[in-house]
This record gives C-alpha cells, sequence and structure tokens, in this order.
C-alpha cells in the first residue's frame, strides 16, 4: 500500500477495486483503526442506556411503595444516581464519539488527497476538478458521521430497543403484544423509506459536486467570461446544478419528515393502545396500576431507541452514498511510483530515442501512428509541424504523464518504463505550453524542485532568462506573490520564469514546449542562446514555432498527422519538403526582426 508509506495514515487497501468490496465493508475498515474507542464509546452508551432503562423499574417500585405507605429514602437516592450517571455517560461517549469521527474524517481526507494528487492523467482529463474536491470535503463529513455516531447508534439503538422490550415483557406480556403489532407495522414502512434516503443523499452529492465544478470552471477562465459577456450564462449553470442539489434535498426531507412520523406514532399508537388495553385490565383487576404506569413509561422509553435506529440509519445511508463517491476516488487509477526522491541525474545527458510510437488519447481517435525520431545527447533537436499534429503528445508520453500503447522511448538504452516515474522526472525538465504558475511567490516558483538551489545561482539563471531587471522591479522581488496560476504576470514573464525553474533544476533532458510564443524577438534571441549553453550539459527537444529557433537546431524533426515526415537540417528539409517549405512561409513566423512583446 503506498499510501500508508507516504502519508502516514491506515487507508484501506487502495489495491482492490470497489466493486469487490461492499460499502459496509469499506465503512468498516474506515472505523477498524478506532475500534477501541468506539467498543468503550458503545460501552458507556449500553451504560446509559441501562442507567435509563432502570428508571422506570424504581419509579414502579416508588409509586407501589407509595400505595403502602413504606419508607422512599432508598429509592429516591437510587433515582438520582441513576440519573446523575445517565448524564456523566452522556457527556463522555458523546464527546470520545465526535473526537473519533474528527479523526475519522481526517483520516479519510488525507488517503484521499494523497490520491487525488497523484491521479493518471487520464483519469483527470476524464474527471472535472470541482467534482472531485467535494469528495473530499463533504463527502468525507458523510463518511465520519457513519463510520462512528451512526454505528454506535446503530447498535445501541437496537440493544436498547431490545432491552426494553424485554423488560415491557416481564412488566406485561399482553401490554407487549398490543405494542408488537404497532412496532411491526411501522418497522416495515422504515425499510421502504431507508433505501430512498440513501439514494436522494448520492443524488444531493452529486449535485453539490457539480455546483464546484461549475464555479470552477468560471472562476478559472474569469477574464473570457467576463470578456464574452457570459456571466448570466455561468451563473445559472452553477445555479442549476445548486437547484438540483436543492431539488434532492427537498426529497430526503420529506423521507426525513416521514421517518419523524412514523417515529413518533410507534410511540403515540401503541401508548393508545396501551392505555386502552391496559385500562381495560387494570379495571378487570387482571393488571396492577402500578405495573401499567411502569409500561408505559417503557412505552414512552422506546423513542430513545427507535430515534437511534432510525438516526443510525440515516447517517448509515447518506454514509454509505458518500463512500460510494469517495471509493469512486479509489478506484481511479493513480500513479504509484512518484514518491521518494530519487538521486540527482548525474553523468552526460542521454540521447533520446522515439521509437514506433502509437497513442490515442481515451475515446478519441490516434494521435500518434508509429512516431520515430532521435534527439540526439547534447544537442538541440527542434520539433516543428501543423498544429494538432501531436508534438505535446509526444512531450507527455517522454514522462510518462501517460503510458504508450505501442512502440518506446528510450534514454540512451533505457527504456522509460523500466524507470520509476520519479526517477525519469528528475531526469527531465518541463516548460509547458501555457507555463502555468503556482498561486505563490516567485521564489517559491523558482525553486519549486531545486529547494537548495543556491542564491548565486538564481540570480545568474535570472540574469540568463532575462528576469533580473523584472524581478529588481518588484516591490518585494522574488517574494512578489504571483497569483493564481501566475496571472499576475505577462505571458512573457511566465514563460521565462518556467525556463528558469527548469534551468534550476539542472536537467538531462530539457523539454520546451513553444516557449517563445510569447516573447518578443529580443528576448528571443538571447534565450535562444540560453538554450544553447544549456544543451552543453543536456539533450534539449524543443517544440518551434520560430523559423530563427529552428534554423539554429542541430536536428530538425518534421511532424505531420503523427508521424515524422522527415528530419534533417533546416536547409535539406527546406529544399526537399513541401510541408517544410509552406510551413516556413506561414507557420513559423520570422526571427527578431518581428517584434510582438509578451
Ligand atoms: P500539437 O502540440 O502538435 O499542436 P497535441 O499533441 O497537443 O498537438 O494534440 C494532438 C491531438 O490530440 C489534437 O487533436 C488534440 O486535440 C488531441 N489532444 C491533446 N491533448 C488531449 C487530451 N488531453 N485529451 C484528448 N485529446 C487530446
Ligand atoms: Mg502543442
Amino acid at each position: 500500500m503506498e499510501e500508508d508509506r507516504t502519508t502516514g495514515v491506515n487507508t484501506p487497501d487502495a489495491e482492490q477495486s470497489p466493486a469487490e468490496r461492499p460499502a459496509l465493508r469499506a465503512l468498516l475498515s474506515y472505523a477498524r483503526p478506532h475500534r477501541g474507542i468506539l467498543l468503550t464509546v458503545l460501552a458507556l452508551t449500553l451504560a446509559g442506556s441501562a442507567a435509563g432503562l432502570a428508571q422506570p423499574l424504581v419509579i414502579q417500585s416508588v409509586l407501589a411503595k407509595l400505595m403502602t405507605g413504606e419508607g422512599l429514602r432508598e429509592d429516591i437516592l437510587l433515582l438520582t444516581g441513576l440519573l446523575l450517571a445517565s448524564i456523566g455517560l452522556t457527556w463522555l461517549q458523546s464527546w470520545l464519539s465526535e473526537r473519533t469521527a474528527e479523526r475519522v474524517v481526517l483520516q479519510v481526507r488525507r488517503g484521499l488527497i494523497a490520491r487525488l494528487i497523484r491521479l493518471r492523467t487520464a483519469e483527470l482529463d476524464r474527471t472535472e476538478p470541482g467534482g472531485l474536491t467535494t469528495r473530499v470535503t463533504s463527502d468525507s463529513t458523510l463518511v465520519q458521521h457513519a463510520a462512528t455516531g451512526g454505528l454506535i447508534q446503530l447498535v445501541d439503538g437496537s440493544i436498547h430497543l431490545l432491552a426494553t422490550i424485554v423488560l415491557m415483557g416481564i412488566v406485561s406480556l399482553p401490554l407487549l403484544g398490543i405494542t408488537s403489532a404497532v412496532l411491526v407495522v411501522v418497522g416495515i414502512a422504515m425499510g421502504v423509506v431507508m433505501p430512498r434516503i440513501k439514494r436522494v443523499t448520492t443524488e444531493a452529492q452529486t449535485s453539490v459536486g457539480e455546483i464546484g465544478a461549475a464555479l470552477d470552471r468560471s472562476l478559472g477562465a474569469a477574464r473570457t467570461v467576463k470578456a464574452n459577456g457570459g456571466e448570466a450564462k455561468e451563473t445559472e449553470r452553477a445555479t442549476e446544478a445548486a437547484t438540483r442539489a436543492y431539488r434532492a434535498g427537498l426529497k430526503g426531507a420529506r423521507y426525513h419528515a416521514l421517518i419523524a412520523v412514523l417515529a413518533g406514532l410507534i410511540v403515540q399508537a401503541s401508548f393508545l393502545a396501551v392505555i386502552g388495553f391496559g385500562g381495560a385490565l387494570v379495571a378487570m383487576g387482571t393488571l396492577e396500576l402500578a405495573a401499567l404506569i411502569g409500561f408505559l413509561l417503557y412505552l414512552f422509553n422506546l423513542g430513545g431507541p427507535v430515534l437511534s435506529l432510525v438516526g443510525g440509519t440515516t447517517a448509515l445511508q447518506q454514509g454509505l452514498g458518500a463512500l460510494a463517491r469517495i471509493e469512486e476516488v479509489r478506484s481511479m487509477a493513480a500513479e504509484d511510483d512518484v514518491d521518494g526522491t530519487p538521486p540527482a541525474p548525474s553523468g552526460p545527458p542521454p540521447a533520446v530515442t522515439v521509437d514506433g510510437l502509437t497513442f490515442g488519447y481515451e475515446g478519441r481517435t490516434p494521435v500518434l501512428h508509429g512516431t520515430s525520431f532521435v534527439a540526439p545527447a547534447g544537442k538541440v533537436t527542434a520539433i516543428v509541424g501543423p498544429s494538432g499534429s501531436g508534438k505535446t503528445t509526444v512531450f507527455s508520453l517522454i514522462q510518462r504523464f501517460y503510458d504508450t500503447e505501442g512502440g518506446r522511448i528510450l534514454l540512451d538504452d533505457t527504456d522509460i518504463r523500466s524507470l520509476g516515474r520519479a526517477e525519469l522526472r528528475r531526469r527531465i525538465a518541463y516548460v509547458e505550453q501555457d507555463s502555468p504558475m503556482l498561486a505563490g511567490t516567485l521564489r517559491e516558483n523558482l525553486l519549486y524542485s531545486a529547494p537548495d538551489a543556491s542564491d548565486e545561482a538564481v540570480a545568474d539563471v535570472l540574469r540568463r532568462t532575462l528576469l533580473d531587471g523584472f524581478v529588481a522591479s518588484l516591490p518585494d522581488g522574488l517574494d512578489t506573490a504571483v497569483g493564481a496560476r501566475g496571472l499576475a504576470l505577462s505571458g512573457g514573464e511566465r514563460q521565462r520564469l518556467a525556463i528558469a525553474r527548469a534551468l534550476l533544476r539542472r536537467p538531462q533532458v530539457l523539454l520546451l514546449d513553444e516557449v517563445t510564443a510569447h516573447l518578443d524577438g529580443l528576448s528571443e534571441t538571447a534565450l535562444r542562446r540560453t538554450v544553447e549553453e544549456a544543451a552543453r550539459n543536456c539533450t534539449v527537444l524543443l517544440i518551434a514555432h520560430r523559423l530563427s529557433t529552428v534554423t539554429t537546431a542541430d536536428r530538425l524533426v518534421l511532424f505531420e498527422n503523427g508521424r515524422v515526415s522527415d528530419h534533417g537540417r533546416h536547409e535539406e528539409l527546406l529544399e526537399r519538403s513541401a510541408l517544410y517549405q509552406d510551413l516556413t512561409a506561414t507557420q513559423l513566423t520570422a526571427g527578431p526582426a518581428v517584434a510582438t512583446a509578451g
């Protein structure tokens, strides 16, 4: 179990699929680590119940003595003692059970968080992040109640109910017979309602997830929404999900109300029946008045365990619904080899060989159809090709964001699948196409994967990426916050920061995806030199769309529809490839002469 090592939490077995594992067993697995405390709580609850149960017996004896005029001191003392005991026990069991509940929710959340962050890219592609986050927030709260309070209420309610019934039988069997008839009818009605509660809970929680997803979408692209006047549309989307949650909540409320009525009905209906029937028995002289009163007190006491059972079952149904959603995350494939601190890459940079790759994203037509090329060690290899021809996809495969279906990728002679993902990625630095930043300071972003970089190294990299002036101009320098996804930076600043971060890692392989897109001509020339310098110590693969970048690369690989249609040097391709001639004329913008400021 990977998570155990990394989070230090006993998470249930992640290997099994939830389909093989009934939800109830999963629930018990969350409760199991706390079984000592839970059993204590149960014992306390039962003791409290026993103290409560003894009261009517004592009261019955008090009443009998009142009628015969006997002394009451002992009975009063006993009654007071029982009362105090039940108060103390209630407090203790409530505190212990809430504390355990909080621990369970922390345990569920830790496991989930660790899992979510390691989910495979393909799983992330298919799921809305907002829907995933509610599993950590609200769903785990529902499990919390089910795994502790719910289970205890169920066990306590059952035992308490059974004990009450036995005691009622001891007091008067005929009266118990009457009461049982009522109990059976109401019990059947409960059995019908309970499964429905689980269904509406799942419905409500799914909708809550959809609210999150809708808001994620709107806030994530806030500027696009504003620029397109999409406020009303986005509001409607999220509100629709909120309305669905409301409707599911209403349905739930109806069932809850029904159950409250049924629970009340047990007491009220049996009360009437017992008063009528028992009154007649007393009148006939076959039942003592004290026994009738004692029985009625038990009858009123019945409300407690019945409510416990109802509450416990409701919590359990809700918890099982939420658990199904949580287990769904557990069933998603995660990367289990991304932890640990692999050694820093040493030795000369490797050649990167892409050999006969075939790949398609799930549910889409294939993107790569046997792509092959070699990026020589310590050289700059530029990849060019029309948009959508699979260039970025190859970068994703080199880092094992996805696993290939056919073909292989080698670093020198090593198949990347034989390296753990952590080890593989430790050797590679990657600058994404849009270079998003993590919310935090510039320093955090720069040192994200090179925390030990010296101040000199940072200053040097900032100079080489032309960021020194920019950083100096900021009031807090490197400690300036960059905001969510680095939106407080210009596209060009973001790209240069991403390059600086990549260089600070001292990688063996550097992957740059259209990193000059937002740079003006001068910065681009300077950065090209920086990259060429970097290539002395690492193998550079860059997806290029600038003619200047392409012409100076050691090697050019031309992509066309998921295949490498040609490779060589700029002049050679220009001579023999129609596609390349076309690209240089249209797509590959000219170098330093064109100044498109970032
Ligand atoms: P390029 O970088 O050459 O412009 P990409 O490798 O990004 O092209 O994309 C190749 C094709 O794969 C495109 O048709 C694109 O729509 C599709 N694609 C890219 N990423 C994904 C993804 N995560 N899920 C599904 N399809 C994708
Ligand atoms: Mg791309």
